[in-house]
């Protein structure tokens, strides 16, 4: 697919809601389309919408060894309530490993790095021969996701990147999981409105923004799996 095609697909589907744009992801791209999730509220809007639509596509996360225990705990939850198996992606260097060769609790010193070796490349491996990979993300995340669009090209992983929820709010997100009765992870409740990697993610005081607990004390915002170049994850 060309980039003028990717473009002219992302002002086609501006005003689209979720299913018409999963409709014609799973038209257009199965059996080479995948699903990325972190087990996050948004992802879980998009497996519902799967699951109404009558469509099973691989659906992965990535298990960096670092996840909070209710993370694993949602995961067999989902599985049971969607009927599905989530697939696991794990970095190629184990924790220990990785400690030997750059020093223990890398995240601390250097979480670019650490997420670099944990999530960005095993995604890189994982996607190397797919068409094209949905995500959750959306636009009032963070500032770079505020610039994504619903359907547009991945550079660094060279495939096409689907955000059907891109245009939704946060309580958007939260008004479908309640109306639809669907679980979520518990430490929503406790403070943690984005859940990362345990030693990257505190809750949040009040007044502060829904991702303020993750790298607390750092600059860094996004983990880089969502970052479509390398210009965006070293600036
Ligand atoms: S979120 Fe933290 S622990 Fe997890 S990969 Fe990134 S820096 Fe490492």
């Amino acid at each position: 697919m060309k980039q003028q095609e990717v473009e002219t697909l992302a002002a086609s589907f501006c005003e689209s809601d979720p299913g018409q744009i999963l409709r014609w992801a799973v038209a257009e791209f199965s059996p080479h389309l995948v699903m990325s999730t972190a087990f996050g509220v948004g992802g879980i809007v998009l497996l519902h919408f799967l699951e109404q639509m009558g469509c099973k596509i691989p659906v992965f996360y990535i298990d960096t060894g670092l996840l909070f225990p209710e993370v694993h705990q949602l995961r067999s939850v989902l599985e049971d309530r969607f009927g599905i198996t989530f697939e696991r992606i794990t970095p190629a260097i184990g924790l220990r490993e990785q400690a030997e060769q750059f020093g223990e609790n890398l995240w601390e010193r250097d979480p670019d790095t650490c997420c670099l070796l944990r999530k960005v490349v095993p995604l890189r491996e994982y996607l190397r021969n797919k068409r094209a990979w949905i995500t959750a993300i959306r636009a009032g995340q963070t500032e770079i996701r505020s610039r994504a669009k619903v359907v547009e090209w991945d550079e660094r992983n060279q495939i096409i990147k689907i955000n059907p929820l891109l245009k939704w709010t946060e309580e958007q997100v939260w008004s479908y999981i309640r109306e639809h009765k669907l679980p979520y992870n518990p430490l929503h409740d406790r403070g943690y409105p984005s859940l990362g990697c345990t030693p990257c993610t505190l809750p949040i005081e009040a007044g502060e923004g829904l991702r303020a607990g993750r790298w607390k004390g750092h600059s860094k915002v996004e983990c880089g799996i969502h970052l479509l170049s390398d210009v965006d994850f070293y600036r």
